[in-house]
């Protein structure tokens, strides 16, 4: 049994065919109402002790009495008051980000608690092969409402709605208690509830959520352009006169230098040539001094690593180690959707650690201390093991 299966009949029709309330009857036979379900007369229990309302004048089984009776009674109060409270629609859509990651956003329809004055109300009205409980108009603007007592709208009508998109609301009557029908006022207040009423369909929200999803396109589009021409700025600090002083300076006080460099070399200024190399776009890579990422690469791989190593994990160990990934990846991913922020000269040869360590390895081959072993080709993974710790000649 439904919460309102206890809910006895409050309205009735009288003999002008109107909807009535109980309060508003004479008590007993002389109400001259009926059932607006099956048609026989009703008494209007008025007594003292028990909850005003109306009983069928002989019993019989009227099952549908008291949903046909808060049907019709929400059908007449709102065509009296030709306006309603609508809750907003909201509305929310994703899109993926360069990266490939979902972004999300929503929005909002119309505003809380908006009271939308109609110019007609019609009931039981025929619409696109359904029948509506109400279909309001307002302008052009329809707005099909309907009352959920016992039935929710099925999903064939939400689908009728849905392709005819006409805007379309279900008012939740399904808990009603007597005291929200103890008068009109009462029932009044709970039909125009927004909390109660939920959006089927609402017109405006395939266009509105077209409009969100350009807007954040946009938005990703305007990130990824800014942490681009950041990542460039970047790249060309790192070949500036400016970045090359910083970075010798901050060379001294590196934690890496302790922990891989000062021991086995002892001072920065008296390393040997193959570790203060000239590579391109290391400094930018790794975010340091050329002596610094090479120190720590030779003292981790050549002196006290395995006798086999591969590019990617020396590409892992040092950007877990120095300052982590840093610009050349934003370079990499945005940049073949920006060609206008790359320069050709970039674009062609775009800064990679990957080539970064090729280059330097292919040096510490040619002096002697490394060996190409073999090639991951679908990984581009190249494989080194080491011959001698010192280079000929050191
Ligand atoms: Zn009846």
């Amino acid at each position: 049994m439904t919460k309102t299966g206890n809910l006895k009949l409050p309205f009735g029709r009288n003999e002008e065919n109107e909807i009535v309330h109980i309060s508003q009857v004479k008590r007993g036979k002389s109400c001259n109402c009926f059932c607006t379900a099956c048609s026989s007369p009703l008494i209007a229990v008025k007594g003292n002790k028990n909850q005003h309302h109306f009983r069928h004048a002989v019993e019989l089984d009227c099952e549908s009495g008291v949903e046909s009776a808060v049907h019709l009674a929400a059908k007449q109060i709102l065509k009296q008051k030709m306006k309603i409270k609508l809750p907003p629609f909201k509305i929310s859509e994703s899109a993926r980000d360069l990266h490939g990651r979902q972004v999300w956003k929503s929005d909002l329809i119309g505003n809380p608690h908006e009271e939308i004055e109609f110019d007609s109300v019609q009931e039981e009205k025929a619409i696109h092969g359904m029948r509506a409980d109400i279909l309001a108009q307002r302008d052009k603007n329809l707005l099909i409402i309907e009352f959920y007592f016992r039935h929710k709208v099925d999903d064939v009508k939400k689908e009728k709605i849905k392709k005819a998109n006409i805007s379309a609301v279900e008012i939740n009557l399904s808990d009603l208690t007597f005291n929200d029908v103890k008068d009109w006022d009462s029932f009044w207040l709970i039909i125009n509830d927004p909390k109660r009423i939920e959006w089927i369909n609402n017109k405006k929200a395939l266009a509105k959520t077209e409009k969100l999803r350009l807007q954040l396109e946009a938005a990703i589009h305007e990130e990824a352009k800014s942490k681009l021409t950041l990542a460039m700025a970047d790249l060309e600090y790192a070949s500036s006169e400016k970045c090359i002083k910083q970075y010798k300076h901050e060379a001294e006080d590196s934690i890496n230098w302790e922990l891989y460099g000062k021991r086995q070399w002892g001072a920065l200024d008296q390393l040997p040539k193959y570790l203060d190399m000239e590579v391109p776009f290391g400094d930018f890579i790794f975010g340091c001094d050329r002596r610094i990422w090479q120190v720590t690469f030779y003292s981790a791989f050549v002196i006290s690593g395995s006798e086999l190593f591969s590019i990617e994990e020396v590409i892992r160990f040092l950007n877990g180690t120095l300052r982590g990934p840093t610009n050349y990846e934003i370079i990499e991913e945005y940049g073949k959707f920006f060609p206008e922020i790359i320069p050709k000269k970039v674009r062609m040869n775009p800064p990679s650690p990957w080539e970064t360590l090729r280059i330097y390895f292919k040096n510490l081959i040619e002096l002697g201390v490394l060996k190409l072993f073999y090639l991951q080709h679908e990984k581009k993974n190249f494989h080194y093991t080491i011959i001698n710790k010192v280079p000929y000649g050191f």
